[in-house]
């Protein structure tokens, strides 16, 4: 083993896209980060940013269909590291989809503003998609940030 000390604390998950299974990744990462004492409206922030990460692999990704999402969390000093991947549909353009109010699915009343709540909630959200291959979401936050 590498005798350098280890700074990260890493966990993985994957499961299936049920919608169901987006409360069990919500706890999953609100109980890996207690670690680095978040506040209630830290946690909040988080458990919010993930959900629309989740909901957009099972609604956009994956299209009704039910195949793996994978959960990938780093915690490192006072940040927390967040990896949402669907082998999904991917997206086309990127940087229109991240726009408000930009929604591909309209019947399904979507208002377009996941992203927008993921930038919002977190400090940094960035996204890497190939059409046909899938989606990763990487976000990022800092706790105990604020003062
Ligand atoms: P809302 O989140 O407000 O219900 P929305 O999901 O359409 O609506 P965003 O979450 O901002 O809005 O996503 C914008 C668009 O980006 C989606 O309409 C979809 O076209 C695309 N998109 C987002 N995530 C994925 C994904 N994982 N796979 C494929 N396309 C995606
Ligand atoms: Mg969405």
């Amino acid at each position: 083993m590498d005798k350098k000390k280890k700074t990260a604390n890493e966990m993985a998950i994957e499961f299936d896209g049920y919608p169901s299974n987006e409360g069990f990744a919500r706890v999953a990462v609100a109980a890996f980060c207690t670690q680095l004492n978040p506040t209630l409206e830290e946690v909040a922030d988080l458990k919010t940013a993930l959900s629309e990460a989740i909901t957009n692999a099972i609604i956009h990704g994956y299209e009704g269909e039910v195949h793996k999402i994978r959960l990938e969390c780093k915690l490192e000093k006072n940040t927390i590291y967040i990896a949402v991947t669907d082998k999904g549909k991917g997206i086309e353009d990127i940087e229109k989809a991240m726009q408000p109010m930009y929604t591909t699915k309209p019947e399904l009343d979507r208002s377009g503003m996941g992203f927008v709540f993921m930038e919002a909630f977190m400090d940094q959200v960035q996204v890497e998609s190939r059409p046909g291959e899938g989606t990763v979401v990487r976000m990022k936050k800092v706790i105990g940030g604020q003062v």
